[in-house]
């Protein structure tokens, strides 16, 4: 088959690659969509130690079965799916209770980290678990479907974060996931929703997809126009959408005593924050990690247009020119959040 590989680091070769092996217990899914993630772009160059070479990268895909292991009995070939981002085992302390994400060794698909290796969807096959799979309801096209796994991620965070109806949010960092976790806030009864960005593209998107205001700390001061909005108080909850040291502090900045930042992005590994802020004003800050169950609610969403995936698409290419698409991503181009490549 062919694949997108990553032969080095910030080498990316269309290329004749192995095909899959498909364990008893997997299907073969010819990959029909596949979207290039933030994390692919950030670990290309090797900064992340995630994506160590060789690897064929991709975890956000939908596709077609094309044949079964010989324990799979609920699925047939030419079912349409996309799939869970995380490979976790059935028999685990953690699944058993609910929290697959939170697995012991889980696996990620597309991903290097140097305890495992598992090639990805940036290829014409990818070998994917049967208990992994969701089937795609007949409304949603490929190219929507997959762009679920983004939005699951975001749907996650939210499902962490404590919202009272009519409260006010904060979303720091409006890429492509905290585009997402504004429109899944206007799902749940969310109040004034504040977009935070340093681009003035994403603002506007932010604004259209469900934003009431949006902010850019280059020109604003986002704490007193937040204290405008929320009678001096500050707002009820927070996203954090980035994961450097400046936007953990601006997010912590920004609420009310009491309230919850989740923490959805992760670029740094370690990050400052404000101790005693968090202390003396009793701010809780909890973690997101991944996806745990939200798919088949995201896909149907998707169907009813509660969720608008393609305003965040900005071009569908074929794979053969992935390597081209990565550097435009990997160079910052204004206006580029989402690129979704077809094989
Ligand atoms: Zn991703």
């Amino acid at each position: 088959m062919k694949a997108l590989v990553l032969e080095a680091y910030n080498k990316l070769v269309y290329k004749d690659f192995p095909d899959p092996v498909v364990a008893n217990d997997e299907v073969l899914v010819k990959v029909e969509a596949v979207g290039i993630c933030g994390s692919d772009v950030h670990g290309m160059d090797g900064s992340t130690g995630r994506r160590i070479p060789p690897l064929v990268m991709g975890h956000e895909a939908a596709g077609t079965i094309t044949s079964l292991g010989s324990d799979v009995k609920d699925w047939k070939t030419g079912d349409r799916v996309t799939f869970d981002s995380t490979i976790y085992r059935l028999d685990d302390w953690y699944t058993r209770k609910g929290l697959y994400n939170l697995s012991d060794n889980r696996m990620v698909l597309g991903v290097s980290p140097g305890t495992y290796r598992r090639h990805g969807a940036f290829a014409e096959y990818v070998n994917v678990p049967q208990h992994i799979l969701y089937r795609i309801p007949d409304e949603v096209n490929f190219t929507q479907a997959s762009m679920v796994e983004p939005v699951a991620v975001a749907a996650h965070a939210v499902s962490l974060t404590p919202v009272a109806w009519n409260d006010t949010a904060v979303v720091v960092g409006c890429g492509m996931i905290g585009l997402f976790v504004i429109q899944v806030l206007r799902t749940r009864g969310c109040g004034k929703i504040i977009a935070i960005d340093l681009e003035e593209e994403k603002l506007a998107l932010a604004r259209n997809l469900g934003a009431d205001v949006a902010f850019n700390p280059k020109r604003d001061n986002i704490r007193k126009e937040v204290e405008a909005l929320t009678e001096g108080r500050g707002a009820d909850v927070a996203f954090e959408v980035v994961g450097i040291s400046d936007t953990v502090k601006s997010a912590i900045g920004l609420v009310r005593k009491g309230a919850m930042v989740t923490l959805v992005g992760n670029l740094s590994p370690a990050v400052e924050i404000p101790l005693q802020t968090v202390v003396t004003q009793q701010i809780r800050l909890q973690g997101s990690c991944a996806i745990c169950g939200e798919y088949p609610a995201v896909l149907e969403m998707i169907a009813r247009n509660t969720i608008n995936v393609e305003a965040i698409l900005s071009a569908e290419a074929p794979l053969s020119e992935g390597a081209e698409w990565f550097q435009r991503l990997y160079n910052k181009e204004p206006g580029l959040i989402k690129v979704v490549l077809k094989p």
